[in-house]
């Protein structure tokens, strides 16, 4: 728990790191980086075609809903099931739940199948990825003194790597001398801080930073950093309390108490299996600090994706996680019917176990028709810079409704490279037709196995 404290400076880097890790996945041209939202009114109505979504209004209006309520904190600890066909939104709705939500609530996705691959138990993996989605908010206030510097004065006599010093700084009407150790001195050199700058030095991260040649007014200066405020200014101006917020995950937290490495281990992703004694001392204090209004939990969003594949031993997990207070809202999807639960020889519907299901709010996706399917593909060949001309659209519109939207959303790039290739600018219908040959949809694929069947091994 000690650790929390000096480690939180580290790890504010670190998170940031991640940010922009995702925040670059995010922009690269993946499968839903056209969703830019969930496309609703003021009024939480769905518009036809907005925001990268089209249609599925039905669906996209109870995405919001749930939203508005994650937004009001009113409905942590509850499931949503997104059930329907394969190709018909269920993923891209849900990237437009965590657009909308936007980046003060975490949202985190897992597709079921992962947890079997990790190096650790299935259950180790689903409560990882729980405290992935759950935030905490702590508050911390540090010291700033802020002055005029008169003078640095560096005591050269001291030998093996030690500098101490003296540091006068004047405020208005009066001047005040700091000790200096090693870590401010290297600061003041960096800064190259020197008679007669006007600095602020935070006391509890020993950040410098220089405020010009005239005294700055506390409020007008943002130069340590965002997410702070200004709580109070006491007698004089040399010294100015601020509040600091630092957001971090319950997951990094456990982690850099858990490894010797700490943070690192997150880049890594070599968290290991975390003990649950140190989740329990982590959770008592989280609450102690919640108490003194020094924390905030806010509970995110945890995605499963293909959820039929989690076996009955997760689905008792999830049902009893869920009571837990701290449990973020779980959004399942599955585009299973009625099948077997995984690890019995029952069948219920989507695979999940009927306790389970009972506790869900279920949103149902349909297949599209004709022009939202269109509409699709020209959002999809607008994200990729794909020209295509108006026959050629026709034609990927027909081949996704005889095969799949996912199978014509591949061709799009594939065409391309084909026009490219005879030095067009523009994909015509001979460049889908050459590429659908090249490329066998599932059916076609199926079909090409019966009938050459025996020359495949057993
Ligand atoms: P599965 O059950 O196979 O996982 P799914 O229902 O999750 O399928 P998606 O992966 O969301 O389907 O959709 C397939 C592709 O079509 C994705 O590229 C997705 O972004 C896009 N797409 C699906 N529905 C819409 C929509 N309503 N608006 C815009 N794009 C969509």
């Amino acid at each position: 728990i000690e650790r929390i404290g000096k480690l939180l400076s580290q790890l504010i880097t670190s998170s940031n790191s991640i940010n922009f890790l995702i925040r670059f996945k995010k922009n690269s041209t993946g499968a839903h980086s056209h969703v830019r939202g969930l496309g609703l009114d003021s009024n939480l109505e769905p518009r036809q075609n907005s925001e990268g979504l089209v249609g599925q209004i039905r669906a996209r209006k109870a995405a919001g809903v749930i939203c508005q309520m994650i937004k009001d904190g009113r409905i942590a600890g509850r499931a949503v099931l997104m059930a329907g066909p394969p190709g018909t939104g269920k993923t891209a709705i849900a990237m437009g739940m965590a657009q909308t939500l936007g980046k003060d609530i975490p949202f985190n996705s897992l597709a079921a199948s992962e947890i079997f691959s990790l190096e650790m138990s299935k259950t180790e993996a689903l409560t990882q990825a729980f405290r992935r989605s759950i935030t905490v908010r702590i508050k911390e206030e540090t010291e700033i003194i802020e002055g005029e510097v008169v003078e640095i004065q560096i005591d050269r006599s001291v030998t093996g790597g030690t500098k101490t010093g003296k540091l006068t700084l004047k405020t208005t009407d009066m001047e005040t001398v700091y000790d200096l150790g090693n870590k401010m001195i290297d600061a003041l050199n960096q800064e190259k801080v020197m008679a007669g700058d006007v600095i602020a030095i935070d006391k509890t991260s020993g950040k410098i930073s220089k405020l010009g040649r005239s005294f700055a007014r506390a409020r007008d200066y943002d130069a340590m950093g965002a997410d702070t405020r200004f709580v109070q200014c006491p007698e004089g101006e040399l010294q100015r309390r601020r509040e600091v917020v630092h957001t971090v995950t319950l997951h990094e937290i456990d982690v850099i108490n858990s490894r010797s490495q700490g943070f690192l281990a997150l880049f890594s992703g070599d968290t290991g299996e975390i003990k649950p004694e140190i989740r329990e001392q982590i959770n008592t204090k989280i609450s102690e600090w919640r108490e003194e209004g020094k924390a905030e939990i806010i509970p995110g969003v945890l995605f499963i994706d293909e959820v039929h594949m989690l076996d009955i031993e997760c689905f008792s997990f999830l049902n009893r996680a869920l009571e837990d207070e701290r449990a973020p809202v779980v959004i399942m999807a599955s585009n299973r019917g009625i099948t077997r639960i995984r690890g019995t020889k029952y069948k219920s519907p989507h695979g999940i176990p009927i306790d389970l299901l009972d506790r869900l709010l279920i949103i149902g996706t349909e297949p599209y028709n004709e022009s939202e399917i269109q509409q699709i593909l020209t959002i999809r060949c607008e994200e990729e810079d794909v020209d295509l001309n108006n026959d050629a659209r026709d034609a990927l519109t027909s081949i996704a409704l005889k095969t799949s939207l996912r199978y014509a959303i591949q061709l799009i790039t594939t065409a391309n490279l084909v026009a490219k290739k005879r030095k067009a600018t523009q994909v015509d219908v001979n460049d889908i037709r050459r590429v659908y040959e090249l490329f066998l949809d599932e059916q076609r694929s199926v079909q090409y196995l019966h009938k050459h069947q025996e020359q495949y091994m057993f």
